[in-house]
């Protein structure tokens, strides 16, 4: 452990949290423990920010700023291209940090690590790909364009369970779009927010760009409410809950700025008579069980087909049962600990409201204990069976419960799938091309993912990964997400020496 620590930089006493332009020895905020998931084992203490230090990240975004935005976009490219390059030469032990952390298997850690260098990779291109428009002017000798221009500092909010991707998913694009940031990372993954930051610093300090990416550790007051509410913020990229979305979108609103929210998910996968069982037993069961149920993306709900449903029910409890619960870091642990105790309580509140709405629980549905790992956060991975909706399944629930509802066919699925407030993720596993047709169609699924024979978790950073109604509407990574990071400028050039105006309006004194 000490060998991982010093190779990125950290220790286990107290750390700062807060890195403006350069790192803040003794910042003014409460002191956080990080501890273990897995082992409820203290791994060290980080130093939050105060409001004063929140105001220090603020100049050094602003100056770094006022220089950044003029470095020709493939140059920024290529300082976050030496960031992913710095990120490929700690991957294991930011991987394994993750891991430590936040309680995700070491496969899932490391992957967790490798999507922040292909978000790199992707930024580097995207820096001579910030594509505008041209348009014909309706005016003789006229010529009209859009081009795109970064927008200032930012800010970005993520959440404990990918304690690093979602920074740099925000990070890497927004620097090539040339904007600076101050990161306020969950306080349940301080250790991986400045091993991160100790990672990237020195690159960009070399290049004397140090005040591009800054971090301020912190809880939701003071750091998170005064971010929120600070108008030289022109956006805040925000990853968490409904509960928390609400409240930024409201107060980013209020002040009329931009928020990009990532908010939680309730995804379901149908499976229909025709489905390939193989196929889907192993997708729903990564989708559900991977990352202990606490992704955006765990599947949540699965409708099954009435044909199928008892013989995939019975394969699903056979293959839960064999799911080898953990430490995340031994490599035959299939599934970890959850966060902290806090998320034990409420997936128990879940397991034990199921019968009183009509369900039934059919495998799992308690705490977990693991030889060795005594202190740690653990629950059985579980599967309700219920014979509709549940009130319940309104909500996400952050750990592995599992509802199955039998359904009688595709529309009857599309109908309960869509019949929740979030909607980010979903699948329909099905051999036949006229039903996954009929899913993907405007009237299908109404989520911001929708996979056909593939699980609801697990998204590629090329696409636009983000989802609509309560998960916020908010798009992030590939495709064009980018144009939520830069403001949008039309410009119109006349090379006549006449003055005709749009629409045909005549206007003049003679
Ligand atoms: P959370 O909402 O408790 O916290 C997320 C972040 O918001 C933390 O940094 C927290 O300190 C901050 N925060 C909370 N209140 C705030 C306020 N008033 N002002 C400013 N900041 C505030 O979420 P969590 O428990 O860390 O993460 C789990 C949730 O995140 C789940 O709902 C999950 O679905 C969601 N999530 C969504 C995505 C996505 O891309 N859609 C990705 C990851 C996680």
């Amino acid at each position: 452990m000490k060998e991982l620590f010093d190779r990125l930089g950290l220790t286990h006493d107290t750390q700062s949290g807060v890195y403006a332009g350069k790192w803040i020895e003794n910042p003014g905020g409460a002191t956080v423990e990080s501890t273990n998931p897995a082992t409820g084992g203290s791994l060290g203490h980080v130093t939050m920010g105060s409001a004063a230090d929140y105001e220090t990240c603020v100049a050094a975004s602003q100056e770094a700023y006022e220089r950044w935005r003029h470095v020709p976009a493939p140059k920024r490219g290529e300082l976050v291209r030496l960031c992913g390059e710095a990120l490929r030469q700690h991957k294991q032990e930011l991987g394994a940090l993750v891991t430590i952390e936040m309680g995700k298997i070491l496969p899932e850690g490391l992957g967790e690590v490798q999507e922040m260098i292909d978000i790199a990779d992707f930024s580097v291109g995207l820096s001579r790909q910030l594509y505008g428009l041209t348009m014909h002017s309706e005016r003789p000798g006229h010529r009209m364009y859009e081009q795109w221009h970064p927008m200032g500092p930012i800010g970005i909010i993520s959440a404990f369970n990918f304690p690093v991707a979602v920074w740099s998913w925000n990070a890497f694009v927004a620097a090539a779009c040339g904007d600076t940031m101050i990161w306020k990372p969950s306080p349940f993954t301080p250790l991986c927010a400045v091993a991160v930051q100790n990672i990237v610093a020195p690159v960009m300090e070399a290049e004397g760009f140090g005040g591009v990416f800054n971090l301020c550790v912190g809880d939701a007051e003071p750091v998170g409410e005064t971010m929120i509410a600070d108008r030289r913020l022109p956006l805040i990229s925000a990853t968490g809950s409904v509960r928390m979305g609400r409240r930024v979108g409201e107060v980013v609103g209020g002040r009329l700025g931009r928020s990009l929210l990532e908010l939680g998910g309730n995804n379901a996968i149908t499976v229909l008579d025709d489905a390939d069982l193989d196929l889907t037993l192993n997708g729903v069961l990564f989708g559900a069980v991977g990352t202990a149920g606490q992704r955006c993306t765990s599947t949540r709900r699965v409708f099954l087909h009435r044909a199928i449903a008892d013989e995939f029910t019975e394969r699903l409890v056979n293959a839960y049962g064999q799911v080898r619960i953990g430490d995340p870091m031994h490599a035959d642990t299939l599934m970890g600990p959850l966060i902290h105790e806090q998320a034990v309580e409420t997936f128990m509140q879940a397991v034990a409201t199921v019968p009183t709405q009509g369900g039934e629980i059919l495998c799992g549905g308690d705490r977990a204990t693991v030889s060795g790992c005594e202190g740690g956060s653990y629950v059985q991975p579980t599967i309700a069976r219920v014979p509709k909706q549940l009130p319940l399944m309104q909500e996400e629930t952050f750990a592995p419960l599992l509802y199955l509802v039998t359904v009688d066919d595709l529309d009857e699925a599309i109908a309960l799938q869509n019949d929740v407030p979030q909607g980010l993720s979903s699948a329909v596993f099905t051999n036949h091309l006229r039903s996954a047709e009929r899913f993907l169609s405007c009237a299908g699924s109404d989520c911001g993912i929708a996979n056909v024979n593939i699980g609801t978790s697990g998204a590629e950073i090329g696409g636009a990964f983000g989802g609509e109604k309560d998960t916020g509407g908010g798009r992030e990574a590939g495709s064009d997400s980018w144009k939520a990071y830069m403001r949008r400028q039309t410009c119109t050039i006349n090379y006549t020496a006449e003055l005709p105006l749009a629409q045909g309006i005549e206007f003049g004194t003679s």
